[in-house]
């Protein structure tokens, strides 16, 4: 077991937990590669998995986080992050769906467990009113109960952070969102950094692999991106994701091959120039890859603005 993680940069939250800045993202990984991914991954430094019950890999997942504690990593030294998928959102069924999680990843509790969307479905899918009051408030019982250390939301607008803000307890510790040169969310960023809540950036290399991603264009060969790859001899995926790690925002790239894994790691350690910064700043155009086109359209009167709440 490497002790690289003894360098790695992390983020503060609130609860004063340190969240390693770099994960593996472990979404479409295979049932066949997510163990040998998450395996390498740990092998190679990383200390952050980012899973998800509904990525249907937790039992693969866990199989290498078991593998690696028996290694020798100390639980403490590694941090497991997974989501409350939307059909689990009425109060009775939360604990429960936190309680296999854990038993899945075999990893005694979660360092942060997140509302993986702002909406909620019946078992067969169809969209259901359940006030994420009663989520909230049932997400909140893990923490007093030891499950989770702490709790955070993902794909929350402003809007939607505004009112969970209103009623919490505990407010959300992260916000996991899309954050990309094609869609930079400084608005929402700004919003997360007044109120403390971190925000972890998902599909930060674009995704190529996602079965949603319609048009969205192959960000790893957009030319501003491989020329400021080109003139620092490093690689496209290294520039997106050193961007928003130098942005404050936490990364969870995903890929089931060793060498990227150690590439993307490596890109902790690389601080981009002023003008290429100023060149990626020019990139933002609110395009997304994960634009929750699956819920919104089964969601009557919904469109593409209104899911987003118009942000
Ligand atoms: P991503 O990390 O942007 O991109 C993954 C794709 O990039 C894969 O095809 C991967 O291929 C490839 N790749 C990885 N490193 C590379 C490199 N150095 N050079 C070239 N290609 C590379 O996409 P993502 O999986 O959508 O996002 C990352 C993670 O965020 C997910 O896995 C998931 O954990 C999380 N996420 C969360 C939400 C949410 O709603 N909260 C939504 C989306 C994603 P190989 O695997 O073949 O290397």
């Amino acid at each position: 077991i490497t002790t690289a993680h003894l360098n790695m940069k992390t983020f503060i939250l609130k609860s004063g937990d340190k969240m390693p800045a770099v994960g593996i993202g472990c979404w479409k990984s295979a049932k066949g590669e997510a163990t040998n991914s998450v395996l390498s991954a740990l092998e190679v430094g990383y200390r952050l998995v980012d899973s998800a019950a509904v990525y249907g890999n937790e039992v693969e997942v866990g199989s290498a986080i078991s593998q690696t504690l028996k290694k020798g990593l100390k639980r403490s030294d590694l941090w497991v992050t997974s989501k409350l998928w939307n059909t689990c959102h009425q109060s009775a069924d939360v604990e429960a769906a936190c309680r296999k999680t854990i038993s899945d990843l075999q990893c005694s509790y979660l360092d942060l467990y997140l509302v993986h969307w702002p909406i909620a479905q019946d078992k067969r899918g169809a969209i259901i009113d359940v006030p994420m009051k009663e989520t909230w408030s049932a997400m909140e019982s893990l923490v007093s109960k030891g499950l989770v250390h702490n709790i955070g939301v993902s794909n929350f607008t402003v809007t939607k952070l505004k009112s969970l803000l209103s009623f919490c307890k505990i407010p959300p510790a992260v916000n996991q969102v899309e954050v990309t040169p094609l869609l930079q969310q400084r608005p929402l960023r700004e919003f997360c950094a007044s109120q403390g809540i971190h925000v972890t950036a998902y599909s930060s290399l674009g995704s190529n692999d996602s079965p949603f991603r319609g048009s969205f264009p192959n960000l790893l060969a957009n030319p501003v991106i491989t020329d400021i790859a080109q003139k620092n001899r490093i690689t496209a995926a290294q520039v997106l994701l050193a961007w928003a790690l130098g942005e404050g925002i936490s990364v969870i790239p995903k890929s089931v091959h060793k060498e990227r894994l150690i590439e993307n790691l490596k890109s902790a350690e690389i601080t981009l120039d002023g003008d290429s910064l100023q060149q990626i700043a020019a990139m933002d155009s609110h395009l997304r890859s994960c634009d929750g086109l699956l819920f919104w359209k089964n969601m009557p009167g919904y469109t593409l603005e209104k899911f987003w709440d118009d942000e």
